[in-house]
């Protein structure tokens, strides 16, 4: 049997507040053709479009926490791909309360545009319809004959908080969602083909604002990629920049890592950065 193919793509690298170059929280996994899209945050349906996935060829959907920054798209990501003829229904995974979240923005928030839509005749409802698991324990969330997804919970901010590892044949993907500092981190990533992992900020930074406990540090990001072992690492979730007049913010951050982890390959994300994993 031939590997499969394994594709990541940066969909938004940037956190809460919009910076006109890096969307909200929101990456794709593609394996075989078969797309997982991993939280969809602020500009996530823009990006994808822009970056040439249509809405309506998500296959799976994974949600690490409500923090609004990873969640604001989804209501639109499943309103639009109904609105252009998505004909499955949408398996979306996330932490305890996705199911109220999307009840209540979707089916209520928008109830007035859905009955429009149905009296106008070019869809039916049940075609909007998604199923939602909630999250309860670590371990398999997901598996079929190509993939397994698996999870580890980390304290964030108070919030049912999900990291995400997949193993597709003998090639592993990490991708963490926001995290306070967690030694199981090590382990969660262990081998990681590719991680991507969140870097919000420095140490300096998260002295300076309220939030700052709820994040790890790029030292925090460099001894959990190198003691686990990562090859490709990827930094996400930049908070830092949007109270920073330097530009250089992300990069700096990145050179922390790489002092720390020098035998990984270390990236600052950026809107549309694509990794092919190699069979
Ligand atoms: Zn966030
Ligand atoms: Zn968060």
């Amino acid at each position: 049997m031939s590997s499969p193919s394994v594709s990541v793509q940066i969909i938004g690298s940037g956190a809460v507040r919009a910076l006109p170059h890096r969307g909200g929280p929101s990456y794709l996994l593609t394996i075989d053709g078969r797309r997982l899209l991993f939280d969809c945050g602020r500009c996530a349906v823009h990006n994808l479009h822009r970056f040439g996935t249509p809405v309506e060829s998500i296959d799976e959907v994974y949600i690490t926490h409500l923090h609004f920054d990873h969640i604001c798209d989804l209501p639109l990501l499943l309103l639009l791909s109904w609105n252009n003829g998505r004909e499955a229904r949408l398996p979306i995974y996330g932490p305890k309360g996705i199911a109220t979240f999307l009840e209540s923005g979707v089916h209520q928030a928008y109830e007035a545009d859905i009955n429009s839509r149905i009296k106008h005749g070019n869809r039916v409802r049940e075609k909007l319809d998604w199923a939602a698991t909630e999250i309860t324990a670590e371990g398999l969330v997901y598996e079929n004959a190509t993939y397994c997804v698996e999870t580890l919970a980390t304290a964030h901010a108070g919030l049912a908080n999900w990291n995400f590892r997949i193993t597709i044949g003998d090639k592993i993907v990490v991708i963490t969602s926001d995290s306070e500092p967690d030694q199981r981190l090590v382990e969660f990533c262990r081998d990681a083909d590719l991680l991507l992992i969140e870097c919000s900020g420095t140490k300096a930074f998260y002295d300076s604002v309220a939030f700052g406990g709820w994040h790890i540090t790029p030292e925090d990001v460099g001894q959990i990629a190198r003691d686990a072992g990562a090859k490709q690492v990827v930094l996400k979730h930049f908070v830092m920049e949007s109270f920073s007049e330097d530009p250089g913010v992300a990069e700096s951050m990145a050179e922390t890592v790489r002092g720390i982890h020098p035998s990984g390959e270390i990236y600052a994300a950026t809107d549309g950065l694509e990794f092919t994993l190699q069979p």
